[in-house]
C-alpha cells in the first residue's frame, strides 16, 4: 500500500536558494500552462494536454524565448510536474468537478519542488538523518529516524518539498507492505463533539476544550496583538509608498508578517497534536465501529454568537483525520444523520423529550427517570442509532 510521510527538513542556505528557485519555477510553469491554453482557446485552437504541452515547451517555446533559459537549469521533472498539475486542474474544470483554476501565487506560498524515482533500478537514498534529492544532494531532516530507511521494504516513489511560513516540509509517497488490520474486539464508540467539552465519548472518556486552556488563550491574545501590529505597519508602509512614489520593500513589515504566520502555525500544530492524541486513544481500543454526528458546520457558523468558538474547534479537520485513520485500520465509521434528535432522545427508553433546552446540561427522562449528562446521553445515542451512513 502507499502511505504518505511528512517531515520538516533543514536545508542549507544554498539549498534554500535552490529550493526557492524550483518552487518559483514550478509556479511559473503552472501559470504558463494556464495562460497559453487560455490564449489558444481564444484563438480557436484545441486544448494542449500536459504531454503535448511539454513537448511544445521544450522544442518551440524555449527556442523562441531566450529570456526563459533559466528554466533549463532546474530539475526538469519538477517543471514537467507543474504542467501535469495544471492539466489535472483544467480537466477537473472541464468535467465540472471544480472551478476554473487560479494562477499559482507567491503570496499564498504555492508551488512545490517535485522529485520522482527514475526507472526501476534507481532508489532515493535515505538515512536516519538525511535524504538525497535530485539537484540538491543530501538534505538534513529535522526528525531523525521517521522516514523508513530500509529500501527493500519501503520504496519512496515520489515526493514534494513545499515552503510554509519560512520552513521547508517534505512529503513523500512510500510503497510498503499492508498494515495488519487488527481484529475489532472492543466496544463501539460514539463521539459527541461540542464547545463545552471538545469531545464526549460513549465510553465515559471526556476530552476538554483545549481552547479554554490558559496556554492557548495566551497565544491567541499574542496573535491578535501581532495581527493588529501588522495591519498598522502595513497602512504606514502604504502611506509612505504613496508619498515617495516608489516601491520599497519594508523589512520590518515582512518580519511581522512572518511572526504572525509562525504563531498561527504554532496554534494549528497544538490543535492537531491534541486531536491526533484523541484519535490514537480511540483506535487503540479497537472499537467495532466509531460513530460520529454528521455536523453541519457551515450552518452552525451562521450563528453569530457561536461562530468564533466553533471555528476554533477544528471539527472538520478532526473528522477527516479520524475517518482516514479508521479507514487505514478498517474500522467502520457511522455518520449519524444530521436531523437525528440525538440530544433529545432518552438513551434508555427512547422517549423524545421535546422541551429540552440548550441550557439543560443534565438529561432527566420524564418517563423512566434516567439521569445522565446531556452530552453523554447524546454520545450513547450517536453510537446506537440505526439512522446512519457509512463514511467510506
Ligand atoms: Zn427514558
Amino acid at each position: 500500500m502507499l502511505i504518505t510521510y511528512k517531515v520538516e527538513i533543514k536545508p542549507t542556505n544554498f539549498q534554500k536558494w535552490q529550493l526557492n528557485r524550483h518552487i518559483g519555477g514550478s509556479r511559473w510553469a503552472y501559470n504558463l500552462f494556464l495562460e497559453m491554453n487560455k490564449l489558444r482557446y481564444e484563438d480557436g485552437y484545441h486544448y494542449m494536454s500536459a504531454y503535448e504541452f511539454s513537448k511544445w515547451f521544450n522544442h518551440d517555446y524555449l527556442a523562441a524565448n531566450q529570456k526563459d533559459d533559466w528554466v533549463k537549469e532546474l530539475y526538469a521533472k519538477s517543471t514537467k510536474q507543474a504542467f501535469i498539475d495544471a492539466d489535472i486542474a483544467m480537466k477537473r474544470f472541464f468535467k465540472h468537478l471544480s472551478a476554473y483554476p487560479h494562477f499559482r501565487s507567491w503570496k499564498r506560498e504555492q508551488g512545490s519542488f517535485y522529485f520522482v524515482k527514475n526507472g526501476k533500478a534507481q532508489i532515493i537514498p535515505v538515512e536516519r538523518h538525511r535524504i538525497k534529492l535530485p539537484k540538491l544532494g543530501w538534505v538534513r531532516l529535522k526528525e531523525y529516524g521517521y522516514l523508513p530507511t530500509d529500501a527493500e521494504h519501503f520504496l519512496i516513489k515520489q515526493g514534494r518539498v513545499k515552503c510554509h511560513a519560512g520552513r521547508y516540509y517534505l512529503t513523500c509517497l512510500i510503497e510498503q507492505a499492508d498494515v495488519v488490520h487488527p481484529e475489532l474486539t472492543g466496544v463501539s464508540i460514539g463521539i459527541d463533539l461540542g464547545i463545552k467539552e471538545f469531545a464526549v465519548l460513549s465510553n465515559r472518556q471526556i476530552y476538554s476544550n483545549h481552547n479554554k486552556t490558559h496556554r492557548v488563550k495566551r497565544l491567541r491574545r499574542q496573535l491578535r496583538r501581532l495581527q493588529r501590529k501588522h495591519a498598522r505597519q502595513y497602512l504606514a508602509f502604504k502611506a509612505r509608498k504613496q508619498k515617495e512614489g516608489k516601491s520599497a520593500t519594508d523589512l520590518n513589515l515582512a518580519k511581522t508578517k512572518r511572526r504572525v504566520q509562525r504563531l498561527y502555525q504554532r496554534l494549528q500544530n497544538m490543535q492537531k497534536d491534541y486531536q491526533n492524541k484523541i484519535i490514537a486513544n480511540v483506535v487503540t481500543t479497537k472499537p467495532r465501529w466509531v460513530a460520529l454526528e454528521d455536523l453541519n458546520v457551515k450552518g452552525m457558523l451562521k450563528n453569530r454568537h457561536l461562530a468564533k468558538a466553533i471555528s476554533y474547534q477544528g471539527f472538520y479537520n478532526f473528522r477527516i483525520r479520524l475517518i482516514a485513520k479508521c479507514q487505514q485500520l478498517r474500522i467502520p465509521v457511522h455518520l449519524t444523520n444530521r436531523f437525528e434528535p440525538t440530544s433529545k432522545l432518552c438513551h434508555h427508553c427512547s422517549t423524545k423529550k421535546v422541551d429540552l433546552k440548550l441550557s439543560d446540561r443534565t438529561y432527566r427522562c420524564p418517563v423512566c427517570g434516567l439521569v445522565e449528562d446531556r452530552d453523554m446521553n447524546a454520545a450513547l445515542n450517536i453510537k446506537d442509532t440505526k439512522n446512519f451512513e457509512l463514511a467510506y
